[in-house]
């Protein structure tokens, strides 16, 4: 026994303990690359943080970034989903000017829209965001427009229990 108490912890809505959850989930690229046919993949370009798509004869310019969700019942635990953002060309051209400079932390924030369609009932796609940049190394923060109704935008702005991290888990996973 060390005293800590966190192995008594139990859910307060189901009294499990929902140990080992997986605190990031996402997706590998905007869903319009993923729909895209091959040939406007192979004139575009995806890596890991950005990927540029020409959808009929107009560049598309999209960043990887997280939407932190803080977990209410487990102080300090933040849930994310990575995810993708469309932003402006030159909000990306100043992105990638930028991108191992610990000025780009000091770039305004951009405005984009969510470009995945995420586990809930209510599409997430084109829920307009505010992309935050840090140090290079950390993954810019996507901050969703709270004015916006949509259960994600509410989750963001007030957080999730264990438990709801435990069922998202759970849609993911199977
Ligand atoms: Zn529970």
């Amino acid at each position: 026994m060390d005293g800590q108490g966190r192995a008594m912890w139990k859910c307060g809505i189901c009294a499990q303990e929902h140990d080992g959850l997986a605190t990031v989930f996402g997706a590998e690229a905007p869903d319009p690359w993923l729909q895209a046919p091959p040939a406007a993949r192979e004139g575009g370009e995806l890596n890991a943080d950005m990927c540029v798509l020409n959808i009929e004869g107009e560049w598309h310019y999209f960043l990887r970034g997280h939407i932190e969700i803080p977990v209410t019942d487990a102080p300090g635990d933040v849930f994310a989903w990575s995810a993708w953002v469309s932003l402006s060309e030159d909000n990306m051209q100043q992105i990638a000017h930028h991108w191992e400079n610990p000025a780009r932390a000091f770039l305004a924030p951009m405005f984009g829209w969510l470009c995945n369609e995420l586990p809930y009932e209510t599409s997430t796609m084109s829920i307009p965001a505010l992309v935050h940049n840090r140090e290079p190394g950390l993954v810019p923060a996507i901050q969703l427009d709270p004015s916006v109704d949509h259960p994600l935008v509410k989750e963001q702005r007030t957080g999730i229990a264990l438990h709801r991290l435990a069922e998202i888990n759970q849609v993911v996973l199977g």
